[in-house]
């Protein structure tokens, strides 16, 4: 799976090319939920054709993450959309309240983008603005809200059923200190300074609150460290070091390095975590895996 813009071809066949999009079974009942409707939903719309569909009408409920296009892209791809009997419910943030889930998602069937228009989809489709909180979503499933730190509002997901927690960190750059200057900068104002490292610090510790003890923690790891240095501050994403550290001290139990960096070959993506795993072993019972396209993990 990987950020930004699908990247398909022979470099990265073992982990994928594909955008994001998660698929999360529930319980004795298989109840699907989907995170995301990045490219990766046409391989799982193919899928559920062939194992939901033969069983009944497809209802199932998409959390968005966040609205940026390789995390929506999928969506007029989404086979049983064009099926009667499909119900599908959307959930998801948005930035400005003129601006509806409806419009940003349903706007790319629309002829100046896609040969079909909204109107002509055969689903019954329903739109949920989420906001930070927590929802029961029936049958003994939870989910809760978390806002995280990107150019535009995305939520981080926490899924409870029957005591297995399973949260989502994407896509996400850890709080800077929006004061940060040194004494010779112009303008220097060091209690300002003391003031963004200590809200800095709060908005980190509370994500990490969030999830606290999960299962299974699927978390943005788009750079290294020294990527992120040399000029990614500010693009909304985490590093490799933050990922693991903040997981390892909030007990996550696994973490799934997730949204890989696009230029970055299968082969340079387990060089990465390889090293990253050989500096932390004996260091943590967290154990850590590379998000794989159609690999499972059960919690
Ligand atoms: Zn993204
Ligand atoms: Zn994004």
């Amino acid at each position: 799976m990987r950020g930004s813009i699908p990247v398909p071809g022979p470099t990265t066949v073992k982990y994928g090319g594909n955008t994001s999009c998660l698929e999360l079974r529930f319980g004795k009942e298989d109840r699907l939920i989907i995170v995301d409707l990045g490219s990766g939903v046409r391989l799982l719309a193919d899928l559920i054709m062939k194992k939901d569909r033969p069983r009944g009408p497809i209802t199932t409920s998409v959390f968005l993450t966040h609205t940026h296009t390789d995390h929506i892209m999928g969506f007029p791809f989404f086979t049983p959309l064009f099926i009667p009997g499909t119900h599908l419910d959307i959930y998801g943030p948005v930035t400005y309240e003129e601006d509806t889930l409806k419009n940003i998602v349903g706007d790319q069937l629309q002829y100046r983008y896609f040969p079909v228009r909204l109107d002509e989809l055969r689903a019954e489709i329903n739109y949920f603005s989420l906001k930070e909180g927590r929802q029961d979503l029936g049958g003994g499933l939870t989910v809760t809200t978390k806002y995280l730190n990107h150019p535009i509002t995305v939520l981080g997901y926490k899924f409870e059923f029957e005591g297995k927690v399973v949260c989502t960190a994407y896509d996400h750059e850890m709080y800077q200190n929006v004061f940060d200057a040194k004494p010779e900068d112009p303008g220097y104002d060091k209690a300002a300074v003391a003031e963004g490292e200590i809200a800095a610090r709060e908005e980190n510790e509370k994500v990490r609150e969030f999830y606290k003890n999960a299962d299974l923690l699927v978390h943005d790891t788009q750079y290294t460290h020294k990527e992120y240095l040399a000029g990614k501050k500010g693009w909304g994403h985490s590093s490799f070091e933050w990922a693991i550290n903040s997981a390892h001290t909030a007990g996550v139990k696994h973490l799934v390095l997730f949204h890989h960096e696009p230029l970055r070959n299968d082969q340079e993506l387990e060089g990465y975590y390889k090293a990253y795993m050989a500096r932390i072993r004996g260091r943590t019972r967290m154990t850590v895996s590379i998000a794989q396209e159609g690999k499972t993990i059960e919690v």
